[in-house]
């Protein structure tokens, strides 16, 4: 029995730990994660077959609204001093529909100041949960799927007990897991029934209407490329993102010069399930990998080493940046139950991006640092 379980290694995850070992918190705590290591939607993808080879397949920076202040000011310094976190300065551009370099399109992620991981993005949140010390027992490679409150204490999958809980995901919270991972309920609904606390019934209805925009990011190898003429992210513009069905494109260069390429695919509508997920793959890869060589026009040195690229495979995003509105920060903690929420898809400040991730770590931590959990 742990005093409190967080589900999710991402960035929100992760910070929620360092901070509440920076607030003295010194409750037991065990981190399960479904992927193989912290990261999430800003996780660095690596290969069997070649070691040194890191590519940031989701998120390629830390994007916030404004310079970050207090607490957050914090922990952005606290990263930058260990070298895990640099301003990202690497150049945006934009393309546009005929495929001709232009100014990059205003968009929120571009425009307020913006940080990199170093040596790729999954490093911060490893730094993170290294910030959050030896109370901290992380487990990897294990997703959750049933949750259970018998009115004290909360059980994970059956074999995980905790008198508190908190997720940084939408996943078991929100019907959307009914249809993509073919599950019958909803975990955390399931786990308590409606009328037991009403603040978590508030909690469940607003996720339950929670929007969330899905990615199919396809991943290529090039060959050793001169990239130092080259930007780090190509925008779209809206026009071209309608004709190409791509947002953007993320450039990496490896160790050995040779270049990681990931193209940022938008959703088409078409259903994801268990069954139609295969063939979708299938079809992103295909229409991702003809729309790309239009777009590379500009920067012929990427044009030619198209022809030798090889793909490693399409990556879906199922829920890569929350929509217009998220859950209300008074219903962050619920304290009855002792479940809590933390992610991008909070209210508040830097919503849908790495610095909301941020922020709500940082805000649930005052919660629960100052809740009776840590008064055993
Ligand atoms: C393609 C893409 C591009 C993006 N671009 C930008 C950008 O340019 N700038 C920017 O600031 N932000 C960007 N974002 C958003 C940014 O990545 C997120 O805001 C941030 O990473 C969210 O962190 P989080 O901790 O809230 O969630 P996540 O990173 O999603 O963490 C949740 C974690 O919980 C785990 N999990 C969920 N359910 C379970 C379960 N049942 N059992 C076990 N583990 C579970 C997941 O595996 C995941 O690791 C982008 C995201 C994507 C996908």
């Amino acid at each position: 029995m742990v005093d409190l379980a967080v589900i999710g290694a991402g960035l929100s995850g992760c910070a929620l730990l360092a901070a509440l070992r920076r607030r003295g918190w010194k409750g037991s705590t065990l981190l399960l994660e479904a992927g193989r290591g912290p990261g999430g939607r800003c996780a660095t993808r690596r290969r069997r077959d070649n070691d040194s080879w890191r590519l940031d397949h989701g998120s390629p920076t830390l994007s916030f609204s404004h310079t970050p202040q207090g607490e957050l000011a914090n922990l952005i310094a606290s990263l930058q001093q260990s070298d895990v976190l640099r301003p990202d300065d690497l150049p945006v551009v934009g393309v546009d529909h005929l495929g001709q370099q232009v100014a990059p399109p205003d968009h929120v992620l571009l425009s307020g100041p913006r940080w990199r991981g170093t040596p790729t993005m999954a490093s911060v949140a490893e730094a993170l949960l290294a910030q959050g010390g030896e109370v901290v027992e992380a487990r990897f490679g294990e997703r959750i799927t049933t949750l259970c409150h018998d009115g004290s204490v909360w059980h994970l999958n059956g074999d995980h007990h905790a008198r508190a809980l908190v997720l940084s995901g939408t996943l078991l919270a929100h019907p959307r897991s009914l249809a993509m991972l073919g599950w019958q309920h909803v975990p955390l609904r399931e786990a308590v029934p409606a009328g037991v606390d009403p603040q978590l019934d508030a909690a469940l209805q607003q996720i339950a209407g929670l929007e969330a925009s899905v990615r199919w990011n396809l991943m290529l190898e090039l060959p050793e490329v001169s990239s130092h003429h080259l930007p780090r992210q190509i925008w779209l513009t809206a026009q071209a993102q309608e004709r190409f069905g791509v947002e953007r494109l993320v450039l990496h260069p490896q160790q050995d010069q040779r270049l990681g390429l990931v193209v940022h695919g938008l959703d088409d509508g078409a259903v994801i399930t268990p069954d139609s997920q295969p063939e979708l793959l299938r079809r992103h890869e295909q229409d991702l990998i003809k729309a790309i060589s239009e777009l590379v026009q500009p920067w012929p040195v990427l044009s030619s080493a198209l022809a030798q690229a090889r793909s490693l495979g399409v990556m879906r995003w199922g829920a890569a940046q929350p929509l217009h509105q998220g859950l209300s920060a008074d219903l962050q903690w619920c304290h009855q139950t002792r479940v809590g929420f933390c992610g991008d898809w909070i209210e508040g400040r830097g919503f849908g991006m790495a610095e909301g991730a941020l922020q709500s770590a940082l805000n649930l931590a005052e919660r629960i640092s100052g809740s009776s959990i840590a008064e055993r």
